[in-house]
């Protein structure tokens, strides 16, 4: 068998939370009763008119300055016409031919170092609504609500070279976006959908093979088996010596495998013309730079500074700036509490950890770096042991609880008083004469379930080091 490279271009769109449609006031809250954010506008009633949504405009610059592209001082918008029932105005309002973002890069970190992968362009673009088949009617419903949704679609070049590459850009997008605060982008929910383009050619050759495209892939995972699955369908086709067909593709995730959806004979004709109702959008240098000087700081750089700022190893800094909101509650709890590594711990251990049990995204982190700040104070000064500051601090992720709070009115401040501690150590003595004798008898080990008991005795409430102490002086 010849060897082949896989090729592969995204076409990437993304649901801005902008809290209006992009040409019409109704709200777009996710998850409304069905037809309640509705309007004449986003429903396609004759007549209506379209207005532009300035915040659309603005998060589209906004991306267009996060991804390196020009943008685009007069931009236009066209219809893309096609009947479905979930699109009422029978056309889709769109940008074809003077979008607002051109011929920018983002660069991805892959197995053989940091690589560009160009962006052709970025238009924006209203949602559809939703068919929605209801089984016990026979009936399709459909739900309105996000019909007018703004979405940016990012198209870019043919550039990467493997399912994992394609993974690594959605990475970096997800997190410029992310960092931009303009979209949540959850694959699983489809406010980030991507489309894989593939083909597969000679190693070695210039030129472009011919392609499918696999539309709507809803997580990272699917985009990196659907293109293994794809690059090898398509080289077991031309090893045959035949030709792959140009068309879309529907990827089976359950399968493992896709089939064919449409061929290009029978491929859409959009007919697209300028929309008449939308005057072109112009784009000044002021307007631009405006938008510049309210860009975040981006992970890198973020990455930089912590490591400057703060006295915390690489590896720290690499997870607390995975998501803004880690980085903003490590930056906000350091500065209450002053003690930047011992937040790093809590942030990167417990967080993380609980993030993944309970499958929270850490974008959605709740509690407030007060009560994180509060209780990594009650730990480091020995007001709460280790098994105690982990059980509040449950309590704060789950519901953002004040620690200072819960330790007063549930006693669970570490007994330092020595007469408590004896008195449960003599009592725990006298309960328990096996295992006693046990240690008297030289079996050292029997030692942590004696400090166990005492330490379950009293609720967690003491230091097991002083608990040990305290046996081993007893029982001589
Ligand atoms: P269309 O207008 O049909 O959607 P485009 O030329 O705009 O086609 O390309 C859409 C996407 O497909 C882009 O992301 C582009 O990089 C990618 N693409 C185009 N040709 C190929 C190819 N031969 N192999 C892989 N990807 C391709
Ligand atoms: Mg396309
Ligand atoms: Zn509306």
């Amino acid at each position: 068998m010849r060897a082949y490279e896989t090729v592969i271009g995204l076409e990437v769109h993304v649901e801005l939370s902008t809290k209006t449609k992009i040409f019409c006031g109704c709200p777009t809250t996710f998850g409304a009763e069905p037809n309640t954010q509705i309007c004449p506008v986003c429903t396609g009633m004759p007549g209506a008119l379209p207005v532009l949504n300035r915040e659309v405009a603005e998060d589209a610059i906004a991306a267009g300055l996060a991804l390196n592209c020009e943008i685009t001082r007069v931009s236009r918008f066209d219809r893309k016409n096609y009947f479905y029932p979930d699109n009422p105005q029978n056309y889709q309002i769109s940008q074809l031919y003077a979008p607002i973002c051109r011929n920018g890069y983002l660069t991805v970190e892959t197995e053989s170092g940091p690589k560009r992968i160009g962006i052709h362009e970025i238009h924006m673009e209203e949602d559809a609504g939703k068919c929605i088949h209801d089984p016990s009617s026979g009936c399709t419903l459909v739900d309105y609500n996000r019909s007018g949704v703004p979405l940016l679609e990012i198209v870019s070049e043919p550039d990467m070279r493997s399912g994992e590459e394609a993974v690594a850009y959605l990475e970096k997008l997800r997190e410029r976006l992310r960092y931009l605060g303009i979209s949540d982008c959850r694959m699983q929910e489809g406010s980030m959908r991507a489309d894989v383009n593939l083909s597969v050619r000679p190693a070695g050759s210039e030129t472009l093979g011919t392609r499918t495209e696999m539309k709507n892939l809803n997580s990272f995972r699917s985009v990196l088996r659907a293109a293994a699955n794809e690059s090898a369908r398509q080289i077991e086709i031309l090893e045959r010596g035949e030709a792959v067909v140009q068309e879309s593709r529907r990827w089976d995730d359950e399968r493992g495998e896709s089939y064919s959806m449409r061929s290009k004979e029978d491929a859409q004709d959009y007919r697209y013309f300028p929309e008449p109702d939308l005057l072109p959008l112009r784009v000044d240098d002021a307007w631009i730079e405006a938008v510049r000087v309210r860009q975040p700081e981006f992970r890198e750089e973020k990455t930089e500074r912590f490591l400057r700022e703060y006295e915390i190893p690489a590896y720290d800094v690499g997870i607390l700036t995975s998501a803004k909101r880690l980085a903003d509650l490590f930056e906000e709890a350091s500065a209450i509490c002053g003690k930047p590594k011992k937040v790093s711990n809590w942030l990167m251990t417990e967080t993380m950890r609980l993030c993944r049990e309970k499958g929270v995204d850490p974008e959605d982190l709740a509690f407030s770096a007060e009560h994180l700040a509060a209780l990594v104070e009650l730990a480091d000064a020995g007001e709460i042991n280790s098994t105690v500051a982990k059980q509040v601090f449950l309590r704060v992720f789950e519901e953002d609880a004040d620690p200072v709070r819960i330790v007063k009115e549930e006693g669970l401040r570490t007994v330092s008083d020595r007469g408590e501690l004896s008195t449960a150590v003599e009592s725990m003595i006298r309960e328990n004469p096996k295992p006693v004798q046990d240690y008297l008898n030289g079996k050292k080990k029997a030692i942590g379930f004696l400090v166990g008991q005492v330490m379950r005795a009293m609720q967690g409430r003491a230091d097991p080091e002083a608990v040990r102490e305290e046996i081993a002086r007893r029982l001589g």
